[in-house]
């Protein structure tokens, strides 16, 4: 979906997951958070001015050894830096400049990342001045934020804005290639599934030149549909930071999720759901891209009465707000059901270029939403005219009414199980815009 990755670095305790949690508190995730997902992470998909990217705190890198505390930071910095498409370096306006601050912005510079430098606590005008003592760190002009109480977080999000690199558009043609990624926490399965579909007959396949950095694409055909397999990454360089695996996991996934139509969450049958399975649901389909949940190793599952739906009911409760994404068990091992994965992954494609004409919709949906019209609120009426889908996937539905800024989430959830009910739309996820238009 080319959601370009922004990377926040800087050193500890300058106020970076305060920025994160500052710059995500203006947007409601498309999916709904299930209890436990948005604590402590550091990764979701920020809004701005229209522009989507996906947001990443290394806080979730620091080592705190003490004595190894330079080379660990510089580390992280590199590889973080080497994930992002802009570096956002935060420095502490409260204190002088630190060596470690200095060595950070050289890495940037010498990165050639595009990047944007803020001075963080800067909590109001008296302390304006403290900016300028970080001036010599770059080229880059320093801004001065606070982003415990929001000062000028608006003009750095514009400077982010501007300064992300342009990124290609993928092609959405209904017969254009379908981009499969497969993601999932480290010995899941993954190369065993993607070795096992490459290596099925009657396919052919062939890198993709081209793609980023060090990761090979591999297209392949399969009952007359084309196919890219979206290369993951393996954790080569990261390695070293063995207690940061998961991060770098994840920062893998959120690579190969920016080039997909189609994200497989690949599940280890025989281990507990995790959390960081969910955050990664959770970025696919706040980045449009469809999913599905794909429990691998079912071979090692005692198969008794009904225990395929035994897990997938359990898989539901604890992952409430994910209804909507199709399950499939299969084993890469005895390759049981592991075709099926790309047969998942063309009907959910499908699905997310589905296109419901407008005056359907207005016979339906706008049907549904005057016999449960939303609630009054504060004696103002919500009236609802108009729906209709915007052109472009995931589906977006366009709905215009006289008071679009009293909808509330509930209402959402509602006019979305409507439109799943009618629909579908089986593993994509569905957007509202509500639009100001009086009769
Ligand atoms: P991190 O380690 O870089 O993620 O830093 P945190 O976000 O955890 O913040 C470290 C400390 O700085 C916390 O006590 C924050 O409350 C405080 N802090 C963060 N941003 C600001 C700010 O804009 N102004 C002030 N005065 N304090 C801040
Ligand atoms: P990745 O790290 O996600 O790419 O995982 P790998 O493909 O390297 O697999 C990790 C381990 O799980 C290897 O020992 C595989 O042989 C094993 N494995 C993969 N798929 C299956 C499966 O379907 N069933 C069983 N029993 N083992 C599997």
């Amino acid at each position: 979906m080319s959601l370009p990755i922004v990377c926040i670095i800087g050193r500890p305790n300058v106020g970076k997951s305060t920025l994160f949690n500052r710059i995500l508190r203006r947007r409601q995730a498309v999916v709904d958070p299930t209890p436990g997902v948005t604590r402590d992470r550091h990764y979701a998909v920020a809004e701005w001015a229209g522009r989507s990217f996906a947001l990443v705190d290394t806080g979730g890198l620091i080592l705190q050894s003490d004595e190894e505390m330079t080379r660990a930071i510089a580390d992280q910095a590199r590889l973080a830096i080497e994930e992002a498409d802009l570096v956002l370096l935060i420095l502490d306006g409260t204190v002088t400049v630190h060596p470690d601050d200095a060595a950070i912005a050289r890495l940037v510079l010498r990165s050639g990342k595009p990047s944007v430098m803020a001075i963080n606590k800067i909590d109001d005008e008296r302390r304006d001045a403290d900016v300028y003592e970080f001036a010599r760190l770059g080229p880059i002009e320093p801004i001065g934020i606070s982003a415990m109480n929001g000062r000028a977080i608006g003009d750095l999000l514009d400077l982010v804005i501007t300064a992300l690199p342009p990124m290609p558009e993928p092609m959405e043609a209904p017969d254009a290639p379908i981009h499969l990624a497969i993601v999932g926490r480290p010995n899941v399965g993954k190369s065993s599934l993607v070795n096992r579909l490459l290596g099925a007959s009657r396919m052919i396949v062939s890198p993709v030149p081209g793609t980023t950095r060090d990761a090979v694409d591999t297209a392949l055909e399969s009952d007359g549909r084309q196919f890219v397999l979206i290369d993951t990454g393996g954790l080569r360089k990261a390695a070293r930071v063995t207690d940061q695996i998961e991060f770098y996991t994840a920062l893998r996934s959120i690579r190969a999720i920016q080039r997909a139509d189609v994200v497989c969450v690949l599940l280890d049958a025989s281990q507990e759901l995790s959390v960081q399975d969910l955050r990664i649901a959770t970025m696919a389909a706040d980045s449009g891209c469809g999913v599905f949940f794909g429990v691998n190793k079912w071979d090692l599952i005692e198969k008794d009465t009904d225990t395929a739906g035994a897990y997938a009911k359990d898989l539901q409760a604890r992952a409430q707000t994910f209804g909507w994404v199709p399950v499939l068990f299969l084993s890469a091992l005895t390759g049981q059901r592991a075709a099926r994965t790309l047969e998942f992954a063309a009907t959910i494609a499908a699905e997310r270029l589905r296109h419901i004409p407008t005056p359907e919709l207005n016979q339906t949906v706008l049907a549904d939403i005057t016999a449960k019209p939303p609630p009054a609120v504060k004696g103002r009426f919500i009236k609802i005219h108009y729906v209709t889908q915007a052109p472009e996937p995931p589906p977006t539905f366009v709905i215009f009414g006289n008071h679009p800024e009293l909808i509330g989430a509930p209402y959402e959830r509602y006019v979305i199980n409507r439109l799943r009910e009618r629909y579908g739309f089986a593993g994509v996820p569905i957007r509202l815009r509500w639009r100001k238009r009086g009769r």
